[in-house]
């Protein structure tokens, strides 16, 4: 009998979304370049499931029932388009080309414009997970028209994580919408990470813990409020020992790579005009530490002994102060990243629901928390949220932890600890609730050395000041 679906690309990714869409019952064909790749997995996966192998994309498009639906999970980028124009010309109108790759979504609404005109649906598809989450449930994000989702639906749907009953799947909007919110997922991780990594920078190099205490703090956090995937990991990592004996954070290289997400998400919020400091902090402070040239001339003449800057804590107290900060300023970082799908959505024309996300977030994803449970329910309560900082529950809990935050923050100035993401969403929370900013005065000088005009506190309008013939105040000689 012909395939349900077919798969194209068969590395950690491609081949573990295959075998979880077997394992699910479902007849799938599969094919990879470098056919060997494919031979090897049905060797050893084989049995899992109703497996085609297919040594050429004519094959594996023969294998599959029509209209079909092709999932390609090749590198993102060039290979992505090649795979597409070998394919093109092998479907048939009406077939489903989905990209399950990481696109940036400019690139998935191109690719749908152009398949659309050869009669062929485009559906690009954010998977969330990992290689873990790929075979044992992911959260997928899908974008794409309502034709192709009710043919594909079903089998995403079947593979996806599930939380309360509920799959971590949704068809969140067309054409781009599922890589543009994958997009801001994986710039939200990034936020997620950094807080973690301020955090513990500060357990350590203030209240002076060692790893393994740190990660018994955090295994405690993952206890309550801050209850996710990343606190727990966190725990197991900084519990965990390199076979030298040292704490395994300590032989690995201070230098965090990223694959460009994290940047794609920055990008687009400038072009939208969307303050996620988070999420751009996070990805600076990436960028940093890997200026190794940079960092050692810095420390040449800049380095003071840990004497020297030693601030005195209560430990039990700081640590709990932490928290308080990293949960503030997490939510900082979500109100960010949903005010950005929020922005995006208007700007492309996508009807997306935000409450939904945070539902599909729940589970299989690197972000999945208990926390987002709050979100979904902000949300469930409010649809058309003007950020989420204030709403009820998470009013509430920044009222309550902004003394410890601030205190934190102080105290890795003091203490010359770098807290870029802990700083930066304390301002952005300072900058909202600010009575008057101090942006008048920017205003101000625009309208002077360019005319820019401004607008008055007392008056609707627009005003230009003629500055040179109202002269400089005259200085007093
Ligand atoms: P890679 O990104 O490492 O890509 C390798 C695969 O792409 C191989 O199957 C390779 O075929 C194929 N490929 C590369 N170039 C071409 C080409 N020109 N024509 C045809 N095939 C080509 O694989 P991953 O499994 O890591 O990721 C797949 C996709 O999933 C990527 O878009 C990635 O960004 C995304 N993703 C990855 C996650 C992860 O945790 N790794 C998480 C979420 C999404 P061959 O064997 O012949 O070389």
């Amino acid at each position: 009998a012909p395939a349900t679906i077919g798969l194209t690309g068969l590395a950690t990714m491609g081949r573990n979304l295959a075998r979880n869409i077997a394992r699910h019952g479902h007849a799938i064909a599969v094919h990879n370049r470098t056919t060997e790749r494919m031979t090897a997995m049905l060797e050893e996966f084989g049995e899992e499931g109703d497996f085609t192998g297919c040594e050429s994309l004519e094959e594996l498009v023969q294998a599959v029932e029509r209209p079909r639906a092709i999932i390609i999970m090749v590198k993102a980028g060039e290979a992505t388009d090649a795979v597409i124009d070998e394919l093109v010309p092998l479907l048939d109108e009406g077939d489903i080309v989905v990209d399950g790759g990481n696109a940036h979504f400019t690139d998935t609404l191109r690719r749908q414009q152009t398949l659309e005109e050869h009669g062929l649906h485009f559906v690009g598809m954010g998977v969330s997970g990992g290689e873990e989450g790929a075979l044992n449930g992911p959260s997928i994000m899908v974008g794409g028209s309502d034709h192709a989702y009710e043919q594909l639906g079903p089998v995403v749907e079947s593979i996806a994580a599930v939380v309360d009953g509920t799959p971590c799947c949704a068809h969140v909007g067309p054409d781009g919408a599922g890589h543009f919110v994958k997009m801001v997922h994986n710039g939200i991780e990034y936020a997620d990470m950094q807080l973690i990594a301020e955090s513990y920078d500060l357990l350590r190099s203030v209240a002076g813990l060692e790893p393994h205490a740190i990660g018994d703090v955090f295994a405690q956090w993952n206890e309550g409020d801050l209850e996710s995937f990343l606190i727990e990991l966190t725990a197991d990592v900084l519990r965990f020992d390199d076979a030298s004996g040292q704490p395994f954070v300590d032989v690995v290289r201070d230098e965090a790579e990223q694959k460009g997400t994290g940047r794609w998400t920055v990008q687009s919020a400038l072009d939208l005009g969307v303050p996620i400091t988070g999420i751009a902090e996070a990805t600076f402070a990436r960028s940093l530490s890997g200026h190794t040239d940079q960092r050692e001339a810095a420390r040449k003449v800049f380095s003071t002994s840990p004497d020297e800057q030693r601030v005195e804590v209560d430990r039990d107290t700081f640590v709990d102060q932490v928290r308080a900060a990293l949960y503030a300023s997490k939510v900082v970082a979500y109100a960010q990243g949903f005010d950005q799908i929020a922005k995006g959505a208007e700007e492309h024309g996508w009807d997306i629901d935000l409450g939904e996300l945070a539902t599909i977030w729940r589970g299989g994803c690197i972000i999945r928390a208990q926390f987002l449970d709050r979100i979904r329910e902000a949300y469930a309560d409010e649809p058309d949220l003007t950020t989420l900082l204030t709403t009820p529950y998470f009013a509430d809990a920044v009222k309550e932890g902004v003394d410890a935050w601030r205190e934190v923050v102080a105290t890795a100035a003091a203490g010359g600890v770098p807290v870029p993401a802990f700083g930066s969403s304390l301002s952005y929370f300072d900058g909202l609730r600010r009575e008057r900013l101090p942006a008048a005065l920017i205003q101000a000088l625009r309208d002077n050395f360019g005319a820019h005009t401004y607008r008055r506190v007392d008056r609707d309008g627009t005003f230009h000041t003629q500055w040179a013939a109202e002269g400089r105040p005259e200085q007093e000689m």
